[in-house]
């Protein structure tokens, strides 16, 4: 895979005026450097697989070009083609859906509506989307699921596909979307242009690129956002976790703040306890109702919720502009997810903190987090919060899994605690 660092401009990619228009108002200066590398291939009708960072900006990659391509064929097609689809985005969540399908109407606003595009997803009526499918749609952004429930009612077909976007493929498969992706990919034609994005390549992701992509263009895309990604890491004794995390919200007043917890009702109850303590928040989380689910990620996209604490369902592929932090309450299990965590902040070249709180148990868990993102951070305390015991690698090593050690556990704190000040000033 090549590696690209000079973005050129929107122009010099081929797009037409309608969209180089749009990028204008939304003050894209220049492209990202997977939109100045795939672009142009994209443009051309080539297949394309690309590992890129969140936040990269790999939405406009597939977006910007498939408008330009529908466009161009509008001309060319009769308008009457019943209830077809020309490109079908696949997509893991519904939240993903519903921002992409946003994104995709926003860039294509100069077309003044001749280019139909819809999201498609569960937790809602299928009814809707029905009657919204009709006369079939130029762009349709769906969760597998959904779009499988919706083609054996007959709404849509996917016979006349011409691009088939998987956007989060490692994601798709690890949720368990295998068979579901490969019923539906019998149902696209046979010739068709397919742009696969990941963040990370498992042996699926590998053995479907295989199968289903021609000759595509490779790119992978370090993203030049990383430097502006603060990560750091707090030990903190078992049991104090809540209170140092509530102290971290208070001492420092962050505008948002989102904060991943590693089940449901972790949620619940780490929101109540930070409502106790006085701190509005909010949760996000699989098991609240979808019309829920868009009215605390809509208010936590506008601002209006400060603290969101959420599952793993929030880690992928949601774009909240200008988060200034995220939180690993509860590490995540996999390392992969720790990566796209953090990526919620510092998104597009915003400055962004990523905060992992750690006890003893998670010592070990949090090294091989480490170890598998090739990233090291020194272990910090803040003051107020120290631990009974400095877990250095030697003793990891010599104790696994961790025992716990002496002491631990809730205490009594005498006086206030109070943050190392200069912990922050780099972050500032
Ligand atoms: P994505 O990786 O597609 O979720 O995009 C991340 C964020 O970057 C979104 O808020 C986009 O609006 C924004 N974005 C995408 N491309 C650019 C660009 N060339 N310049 C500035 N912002 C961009």
């Amino acid at each position: 895979m090549s590696t690209v660092t000079t973005p050129a401009n929107f122009t010099e990619l081929g797009l037409i005026t309608p969209l180089l228009a749009r990028l204008t108002e939304l003050e894209y200066q220049q492209p990202t450097p997977i939109q100045a590398q795939a672009i142009p291939s994209v443009l051309a009708g080539r297949d394309l697989i690309a590992g890129a960072n969140t936040g990269s900006g790999k939405t406009a990659t597939f977006a910007l070009p498939i408008l330009q391509q529908i466009h161009e064929q509008a001309d060319k097609t009769p308008s009457s083609k019943g209830n077809y689809v020309t490109a079908l985005i696949l997509v893991p969540t519904r939240e993903l859906a519903k921002q992409v399908a946003d994104s995709i109407k926003s860039y294509a606003v100069h077309f003044n509506g001749a280019i139909k595009t819809l999201a498609v997803f569960g937790g809602v009526s299928a009814n809707t989307q029905m009657l919204a499918l009709r006369g079939g749609t130029d762009i349709l952004v769906a969760t597998p699921g959904r779009l499988l429930d919706l083609i054996s009612s007959n709404a849509i077909k996917l016979d006349k596909v011409k691009t088939l976007v998987l956007d989060e493929a490692d994601r798709m498969l690890s949720l368990g979307f295998t068979e579901e992706l490969s019923a539906l990919l019998a149902l696209t034609p046979k010739q068709k242009q397919i742009l696969l994005f990941s963040a990370t390549f498992p042996e699926q992701v590998k053995s479907l690129t295989q199968e289903l992509l021609n000759n595509p263009v490779e790119i992978q895309v370090q993203s030049s956002d990383a430097s502006t990604l603060v990560q750091r890491v707090f030990t903190v004794n078992k049991g104090e976790k809540t209170a140092l995390l509530a102290h971290l919200i208070q001492l420092h007043q962050w505008r948002q703040a989102l904060i991943f917890v590693n089940a449901k009702n972790n949620c619940e109850h780490l929101a109540e306890k930070l409502i106790k303590r006085g701190i509005r928040a909010e949760v996000f989380h699989g098991d609240k109702g979808q019309s829920e689910r868009t009215r605390v990620l809509d208010g936590f996209k506008a601002g209006e919720i400060e603290v969101l604490i959420a599952t793993d369902i929030a880690a992928r592929g949601l774009d909240i502009e200008k988060l200034p932090v995220v939180i690993n309450f509860n590490l995540p299990r996999s390392p992969s997810d720790y990566m796209h965590r953090i990526g919620r902040s510092g998104r597009a070249g915003e400055v962004g903190l990523a905060l992992s709180l750690i006890d003893y148990e998670d010592y070990h868990h949090f090294k091989v987090i480490e170890k598998k993102n090739k990233i090291r951070l020194e272990r910090e305390q803040v003051e107020g919060f120290e631990v009974d015991e400095i877990i250095t690698d030697a003793i990891l090593a010599a104790n696994k899994p961790m025992a716990k050690p002496e002491g631990s556990g809730k205490k009594k704190r005498k006086k206030k605690p109070q943050v190392n000040a200069d912990i922050w000033l780099k972050n500032s």
